[in-house]
């Protein structure tokens, strides 16, 4: 299932019957969810209770189909309890880089929940005259149970789906938060693929474009701390909650970008979204 939000915080579901075709619902009503409402934490509340709140929901008389592309998707989680990212997840990347900084010996750090923005959202750049500001391609992991000294072995069944994540940041030796904390930093989305839907997270292509100039290609096989190691060391420090993101790390090819740039990131089984840079 791919679940969405859209056109002011209405939330909505793909699924796809056995000849292959997809569907699309709006569930707002049938899910009792008050799209205006403050703080924004519908879609962590429709998480945390996934199951028991989606039974039978298709069969309900005020569910009805949509056009997903005829409407405006906005981050599919908006108010997350927390953003962790792990930092150089790739050696190439830390090659590139020229940082001795690695996954595995540095955990993860925080961007504030307040960069996510979504696959119709531009990314606005800081006017920062004469500094870079990078583009980074990651896949972003959603968390369903929540827990604490969650094991490798325990982790898979934590993931409640995947979505394309854009870890935006200010090359530069300001604390790595801030630079990575601007509004518009962490395009995420278009939608959850929820995990069934992802054949092997741990062989997943991503690639992300600058125009037409492909920058980054990689595979999450290459991943330094894998999937379940990354969920195990986080929850080691800090208990995740339902809809927590973690940004799993960039691979090679980080580079510049200027107002006027689309960048568009895309991940096999999971998504795509293409972004206008102002
Ligand atoms: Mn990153």
């Amino acid at each position: 299932m791919k679940l969405f939000r859209f056109n002011g915080g209405r939330i909505g579901a793909s699924t796809v019957d056995e000849a292959g075709r997809e569907t699309s619902y709006d569930l707002t009503e049938a899910l009792g969810v008050d799209p205006g409402a403050w703080p924004p934490v519908q879609m962590v509340q429709l998480i945390a209770r996934f199951d028991e709140r989606m039974k039978g929901i298709f069969a309900h008389p005020a569910v009805k189909p949509i056009d997903r592309d005829a409407v405006r998707l906005e981050v599919p989680v908006e108010w997350p309890n927390k953003l962790l990212a792990y930092p150089v997840n790739y050696v190439k990347h830390g090659e590139e880089m020229q940082s001795k900084n690695r996954a595995d010996l540095n955990g993860f750090f925080l961007k504030a929940n307040s960069s996510l923005s979504g696959p119709n959202d531009p990314i606005v750049l800081p006017d920062l005259p004469g500094r870079e500001i990078h583009h980074e391609c990651e896949l972003g992991i959603v968390i369903g149970k929540g827990g604490r000294n969650i094991s490798r072995e325990a982790a898979w069944d934590h993931i409640f789906g995947y979505a394309c994540l854009v870890d935006m940041v200010v090359r530069g030796n300001e604390e790595r938060v801030m630079r990575k904390s601007y509004d518009t930093f962490c395009p995420f989305g278009p939608w959850i693929t929820t995990a069934d839907e992802v054949p092997d997270p741990a062989q997943l292509q991503a690639k992300l474009w600058i125009n037409d100039e492909l920058r980054q290609n990689a595979n999450t096989r290459d991943l330094i701390v894998d999937i379940p190691g990354m969920i195990e060391l986080a929850s080691r420090v800090a208990t995740l909650h339902p809809g927590d993101i973690i940004a799993t790390g960039t691979p090679e090819g980080v580079g510049p970008v200027r107002k006027g740039d689309r960048l568009r990131i895309e991940i096999e089984h999971v998504g795509a979204m293409t972004l206008d840079i102002q």
